[in-house]
């Protein structure tokens, strides 16, 4: 297992796949067992240079059944052990945060996140259950490398996000922001380059750069097209108004990476509304032809 080891323990949007309150075309047939689509969790990724030590990408609401699912993240050793040696966080959506309470029983890990996300979680004494002496809160500084000391190096950098959900405090929230609030993660080993991005406002010429080079690209896949939930009339908010990039349409991620040198290309972070989940629609097709991978949970990738 030497080399970059990339586990995806969910692949979905918050809400997972089905949503426990949907029934939107896709998560209807999930409900009727409709074997073209597969259940999925919400978005969280486990990666490892030696296949023992792993450092989680977010953690999921879901992260206790991930564990269960993932038999390299059971322990194995002595009374307590747990191969996670650390989790870093992309944003503070509840979908990311969620899991760290998951994480609690004293067990020794280090909480990667900058400066706004750990306040977010200094702000909100639930996640004082990790307890401080056993539970380091490491702040990860824009553009800074960082060794996690297990053989990962850890690069956070800038997207065009917008803030947490819950922390949104008028209708004037400004997307696109480029700030510490969202951040894509480039995790690298044994020469070896992963780039995270599970939520991205825009495909910009410095999220090209970021991307480019990458073996495998991990993007954010919520929707097909911007306006799918209010045309769904599930949500009056679109795709950009929620901080993330539709596959298709004006500045689709699709097309936004072309021409650039980039091994493997793949969503996650797909919500359930998106058809693309449907194995064998018209738009799970277009992706693949696309040159795109659509993630499932347990999928794993060796760099
Ligand atoms: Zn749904």
């Amino acid at each position: 297992m030497r080399g970059l080891n990339v586990a995806v323990l969910g692949s979905a949007a918050g809400g997972g796949v089905p949503q426990w309150n949907c029934r939107c075309p896709v998560c209807t047939l999930v409900w009727a067992g409709d074997a073209r689509v597969e259940a999925r969790t919400q978005s969280s990724i486990a990666v490892s240079a030696d296949g023992e030590r792993w450092l989680l990408i977010n953690a999921s609401p879901d992260l206790r059944q991930q564990i269960l699912a993932t038999p390299l993240l059971h322990p194995s050793k002595g009374a307590r052990h747990s191969p996670i040696e650390a989790v870093a966080l992309t944003n503070a959506d509840v979908d990311h945060l969620a899991g760290l309470l998951v994480l609690r029983e004293r067990q020794p890990l280090t909480v990667f996140a900058t400066g706004q996300t750990h306040d977010i979680l200094s702000d909100n004494p639930v996640f004082d259950v990790l307890s401080r002496d056993v539970v380091k809160r490491s702040v990860m500084r824009l553009n800074e490398a960082i060794d996690t000391g297990f053989g990962l190096v850890i690069r956070p950098f800038a997207v065009p996000g917008k803030v947490a959900l819950f922390m949104e405090q008028s209708d004037a929230v400004r997307i696109g922001d480029v700030t510490e609030t969202t951040i894509g993660l480039e995790i690298a080993a044994h020469g070896k380059r992963l780039v995270y991005i599970p939520g991205c406002a825009t495909v910009d010429a410095s999220v090209r750069k970021e991307a480019s080079g990458a073996d495998l690209l991990l993007y954010d896949g919520t929707t097909y097209t911007d306006d799918e939930m209010p045309k769904l009339g599930l949500s009056e908010k679109t795709a950009h108004r929620m901080g993330h990039t539709p596959m298709t349409g004006i500045g689709g991620s699709l097309s936004a990476f072309d021409g650039l040198s980039i091994g493997q290309k793949a969503y996650i972070h797909i919500n359930n509304t998106n058809p693309v989940l449907i194995d064998g629609s018209d738009e799970c097709q277009a992706v693949q032809a696309a040159g795109w991978t659509i993630t499932r949970d347990g999928m794993v990738f060796s760099l």
